[in-house]
């Protein structure tokens, strides 16, 4: 079986580290399904919907998306239903859909250091064929918070800064007591050279040592306590 499952609500296909896809999270509603992240290509798309249709689990009615990075949304043109990204995501997507993806293209951009070598590296692996990058902008567009009712359980979806992305995005099941929180508790590869921002990342643990919940979903290493995210954080500070 693909699909872990954390609760009778909450599943997720773990990450693969061959070519850095990261954790597809699912969220079952009584009446709608959310996924978190739409993953690296359709083939990871077509891979996670393989897993629900196993558990007889609905294709997502919505895929929220955690941050601009490839991994997360190279896939998101061929999910079902609707995709939603907050604003400063698909801003940078918007920036993202101009890319050509010839080597010389690619090339420039390690240069000028708008993309980063390990993700040039695993593009290439994902993407034998690489004119089957297609980039989307999420189709509901949110700044700050909004809230989707799944029926019996719901998603505060929020903004936030985080130290891996400015533009990242939390998704925070109160009921369950679980957040997905993407990357975020990585370092900035693209603006900080892998460095911690420090007072973001105070920031950061302030704003993850009030939610009320058991466990974090992180988008390569999957659920982890509240504990270990929150001393590995502060482990960060130095
Ligand atoms: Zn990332």
């Amino acid at each position: 079986m693909e699909l872990k499952r954390i609760s009778d609500r909450l599943y997720y296909l773990p990450a693969e580290e061959r070519t850095d896809r990261p954790v597809l999270g699912y969220i079952k509603g009584d009446r709608y399904s959310l996924a978190v992240d739409a993953g690296n290509s359709s083939e990871h798309v077509e891979k996670f919907y393989s897993g629900l249709r196993e558990l007889d689990l609905g294709l997502p009615d919505f895929t929220v998306i955690t941050h601009w990075h490839w991994d997360h949304t190279f896939g998101m043109h061929s999910v079902s239903g609707t995709t939603v990204a907050g604003h400063l995501t698909n801003s940078k997507l918007s920036e993202v859909q101009k890319w050509e993806w010839t080597d010389e293209a690619m090339e420039k951009r390690l240069q000028s250091g708008e993309d980063i070598e390990k993700c040039d590296r695993c593009i290439r692996l994902e993407y034998p064929d690489m004119n089957k990058i297609k980039v989307v902008r999420g189709e509901i567009e949110f700044t700050g918070v909004i809230h989707i009712d799944l029926g019996g359980v719901h998603c505060e979806i929020m903004e936030f800064n985080a130290t891996h992305s400015d533009d990242s995005v939390l998704i925070h099941v109160p009921e369950e007591r679980v957040v997905f929180i993407g990357d975020a508790e990585g370092a900035d590869y693209y603006q900080n050279r892998g460095e911690y921002d420090k007072a973001k990342l105070k920031e950061m643990i302030k704003a993850f040592e009030k939610l009320d919940v058991n466990i974090f979903v992180l988008g390569h290493d999957g659920p982890q306590t509240k504990l270990e995210t929150m001393s590995y954080l502060k482990a960060q500070l130095g």
